[in-house]
């Protein structure tokens, strides 16, 4: 399986029950591929941050512009790292 195909599927399992064969093969593909473990990672951080998030989390995130300084990137950094660490 290619990258293309698996981060595709995991985006696709969001909406859609996967058959088993694709379950299979992208857990298969996901265990060998460290870019797509990461990006399975940040697909639940993702979804934890629009469903679950806490609302000092998603205050943090909403905090965030252009103008951002470096103590409260971090700050933000350090939220999302532990959200990240419990879902
Ligand atoms: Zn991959």
């Amino acid at each position: 399986m290619k990258c293309s195909h698996a981060t595709k599927l995991l985006s696709e399992a969001e909406e859609r029950q996967l058959t088993g064969r694709e379950r299979l093969r992208l857990r298969f593909h996901v265990f060998v591929c460290t870019a797509c473990r990461r990006f399975k990672k940040q697909l639940g951080l993702l979804r934890l941050l629009l469903t679950e998030a806490s609302p000092k989390i998603l205050a943090a995130v909403y905090a965030s512009d252009a103008t951002l300084s470096a103590s409260r990137r971090q700050e933000i950094k350090a939220l999302l790292r532990r959200a990240a660490e419990e879902s």
